[in-house]
């Protein structure tokens, strides 16, 4: 897919050659309006209103059909905490991916929309043993086991599904090696929540409790260190450090297990001249370092999973919000309020991640000056964009687009203040399809039971 350049707007005009992250597929239209596949945005958001998140169909399958080609041979499970709806499900399906679920939600969902039980993989850190007693009775492909607590509540749930499978589950390791990403999202070093340590030994121990339940069939081990890794090397460490173990247990228990799950965080650029993580590369050198691991240790080359979700879906996304208010304050600062925020993208209150925006809809001759984007919320904290640059015309009743928003976005949206949460539609080849639809006052007081009627 090649993007169409959309030099015909002033405010955008350098976007292209910059690499501000718009979606593949965008364009240019008549009078001002911009084009996602075909389909107008300024349009959509006179149809749906604003807050309004917008999915490129086409784009989140084009980067998952890559992800496949790039790690043929092996597995990539979408990890749906990014972004989860049923169409987004069959989606993945139709291009061949598997699901990751980290909750009992997510799993009813993936099983409602009709995917099956064999392609999920289901993690978490604190599944409750009702969470955990669903996933096994379904038939869940695989669990990742995260404690001992777990192992024993598994084992003791007995034979899953038809009464003879043993339940496959997968091993989450903390090998030690930090993604040097934001705290909040640097899961793969040794002292924090998940998985058991390789370093101080709780790994082997774990395995050789997992091996002594008839019940629990040890397909494998599985790491995830971390969120918005931009450097390879982290991953090709995380890698040997894993073939280490496997051939370390195969030599102390005589077990050769046969998968590797590396899990995902792969980085995607919020903003021009970020780095990113493309799977071409990751694959190749995942493939050659873990070669040559296989080699030194002697150990058969494993089955690999890896489990992107920020990847596939984070840029064929956007987000248009309605600018409201335009406060220019004494010492010149300029903020600028929408109809959204924190409610629908908690991410910049978070982890003060960056986003780009853009104004759309309309001409603007004048030059971009610094500018705050801050949302509805009653929280000083409420800033979606810390360091815009807006046209200096910007003004209430403007349309704003803001880029790279797919991932981590609908999954993470509130009702803070009772905001009716945002829509989510699709769009491919010149039309738009509503995925999820705006909620209701109903939708908010439905579980409210001290109104009448509930
Ligand atoms: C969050 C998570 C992922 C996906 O992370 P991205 O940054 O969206 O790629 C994959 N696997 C596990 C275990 C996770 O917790």
């Amino acid at each position: 897919m090649t993007a169409v350049s959309i030099h015909q707007n002033h405010s955008l005009v350098g976007d292209f050659a910059d690499g501000t992250p718009w979606p593949l597929l965008t364009g240019y239209g008549h009078e001002h309006e911009v084009l996602l596949d075909g389909v107008g945005l300024v349009a959509l958001a006179q149809e749906f209103g604003t807050p309004l998140q917008v999915i490129s169909e086409s784009e989140v399958r084009e980067r998952a059909a890559e992800y496949r080609r790039a790690f043929a041979g092996g597995a990539v499970a979408y990890a749906s905490k990014a972004f989860l709806t049923s169409t987004m499900a069959r989606w993945m399906m139709d291009e061949g991916l598997d699901l990751d679920v980290c909750s009992g939600g997510e799993l009813a969902l993936a099983g409602a929309a009709g995917v099956p039980m064999d392609r999920i993989l289901m993690h978490g850190n604190a599944k409750s043993p009702q969470e955990l007693s669903d996933a096994h009775r379904s038939g869940v492909g695989r669990i990742v086991v995260d404690s001992r607590t777990e192992i024993s509540q598994l084992a003791a749930l007995g034979h899953s599904g038809d009464g003879h499978r043993r339940q496959k589950v997968l091993l989450r390791v903390l090998p030690g090696v930090s993604g040097h990403t934001h705290r909040s999202v640097d899961t793969g070093r040794e002292d924090q929540q998940f998985g058991f340590s390789l370093s101080s030994g709780a790994a082997l121990e774990a395995v050789r409790r997992v091996l002594s339940h008839s019940e629990l069939e040890l397909a494998g081990l599985h790491c995830h260190i971390g969120s918005q890794i931009a450097d390879p090397e982290a991953y090709l460490e995380a890698a040997r450090r894993m073939i280490a173990l496997m051939a370390h247990i195969r030599d102390v228990t005589g077990v050769v297990l046969p998968e590797l799950d590396l899990g995902g965080g792969h980085a995607v650029a919020y903003r021009a001249g970020d780095p990113e993580l493309a799977p071409g590369p990751l694959a190749a050198a995942l493939r050659e370092t873990i070669d040559r691991a296989c080699l030194v240790n002697r150990f058969p080359l494993p089955r690999m999973t890896i489990e992107p979700g920020r990847a596939i879906v984070a840029r064929a996304g956007v987000t248009l919000y309605r600018v409201i208010t335009v406060k220019r304050t004494a010492d010149g600062a300029l903020f600028v309020a929408v109809d959204g925020g924190m409610s629908d993208n908690p991410r910049p209150s978070l982890y003060h991640a960056s986003y780009t925006v853009r104004l759309i809809g309309r001409a603007t001759h004048q030059g971009a000056v610094p500018a705050t984007v801050v949302g509805r919320h009653c929280e000083a904290g409420d800033v979606l964009v810390q360091d815009a640059e807006l046209p200096a015309d910007i003004r209430p009743g403007d349309l704003l687009v803001m880029l790279c928003t797919g991932a981590y976005q609908h999954s993470m949206a509130s009702n803070y203040n009772m905001v009716r949460r945002s829509p989510v539609v699709s769009v491919r080849g010149g039309r738009a399809q509503v995925l999820i639809r705006r909620e209701t006052d109903d939708d908010l007081m439905r579980r409210d039971l001290g109104l009448a009627g509930n």
